[in-house]
């Protein structure tokens, strides 16, 4: 399929409307066979479950481009589960995960045009999503639900090299101790959008959310798990019931233990801790990792020691390693790249 005339470089992270989507309907107690579609719109009731209740989820992966020229996307099995686990939380059915990653072929073979090459840093950022459809007035789950995969082209996240951000401390939460911070729902972000314009508005990046329980433990940003590395070189990455289970966080700890032969812990990490670390990083598909210089936690400046110019010895090693296994040019750990074609 011939590549669109795209300026694949100058791209931003911003929906550009491709060829084809997935579509499939749960009706009836079953999905129905599922289908791709030209039409890039959804018709529904004014009382649909996801106007009234936010009952939704998503996921967010992406495929690259390799430097031997295949397709390929990075563990979608995991986004399988991560959905099925979602839904099952917002009590929603769950979509076959085999079927999922055939969805997620499907969609990407049938937008390739749209799929950035190799070294244009650019890539096609997927955006799985399920969503109660039928009315509901009184609170209780939707019974007929749309389960849609639609794709995007996206920018190189770094143009002109990784600028270390600033984030504060935030006054309030993201999610409710024993809520849904641990699911990729709508619902968390909505909660999120006041304090992240707030953060915006007082000039820093991002937010970096505590415990909600206490406020002394780390959790994540808005849309990021942390990464730290300290001075003797070991790597920390908060574990609490109401961080969302990255797939990124997840791939740089293997990374880390098993490619870079570091120490990782997975542990309760306190705020107190934090100005002794040496080095600091946001995981997430977007960015894959992107680099903290400075977190403020109201007027008390903690500054990386590895500065607001680049990223930290470490964190620069994780992050070259696992671009190198999604573009091709490391091998990668068995079941980790799905090859589209
Ligand atoms: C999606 C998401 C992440 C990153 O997860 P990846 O699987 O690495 O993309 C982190 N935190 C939140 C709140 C998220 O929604």
């Amino acid at each position: 399929m011939e590549k669109k005339n795209i300026d694949w470089g100058n791209l931003g992270f911003a929906y550009v409307k491709t060829d084809k989507r997935y579509v499939s309907t749960w009706k009836d107690g079953a999905w129905d066979a599922g289908t791709l579609t030209e039409d890039a719109t959804i018709t529904m009731s004014e009382c649909a479950c996801v106007l009234q209740y936010a009952q939704t989820v998503f996921e967010g992966l992406k495929a690259y481009t390799t430097e031997d020229g295949r397709i390929v996307t990075f563990r979608p099995d995991l986004n399988a589960e991560r959905l099925a686990q979602s839904a099952a939380r917002l009590e929603m059915p769950v979509f076959p995960q085999d079927r999922f990653i055939d969805a997620v072929t499907q969609v990407v073979k049938a937008n390739e045009g749209f799929v950035p090459p190799y070294g244009s840093g650019a890539t096609l950022y997927i955006r799985p999503f399920m969503f109660g459809i039928n009315e509901v007035i009184g609170v209780k789950p939707a019974t007929e639900y749309q389960f849609r995969i639609f794709c995007t082209p996206v920018g190189p996240y770094f143009k002109g090299g990784a600028k270390p951000i600033t984030l504060r401390v935030s006054d309030l939460d993201r999610a409710a101790p024993h809520g849904t911070g641990n699911i990729k729902a709508g619902l968390n972000y909505a909660m999120s959008l006041h304090t992240l314009m707030d953060a915006h508005r007082a000039g820093y990046d991002e937010n970096m959310f505590l415990d909600p329980a206490t406020h002394t433990k780390v959790e994540e940003t808005g849309g990021a798990n942390f990464l730290f590395v300290t001075k003797d070189g070991k790597v920390v990455t908060p574990k609490s019931n109401s961080i969302l289970p990255s797939i990124t966080r997840r791939s740089l700890v293997s990374v880390a233990k098993e490619y870079l032969g570091l120490e990782v812990e997975e542990r309760e990490v306190l705020f107190e801790e934090v100005k002794d670390f040496a080095e600091c990083g946001l995981c997430g598909t977007a960015a894959v990792i992107s680099p903290v210089g400075k977190i403020v936690d109201h007027g008390n400046e903690i500054c990386f020691p590895s500065g607001m110019e680049k990223m930290g010895p470490t964190i620069q090693k994780l992050y070259d390693t696992l671009t190198g296994i999604q573009m091709g040019r490391i091998e990668a750990p068995t079941g980790w790249i799905h090859e589209i074609k």
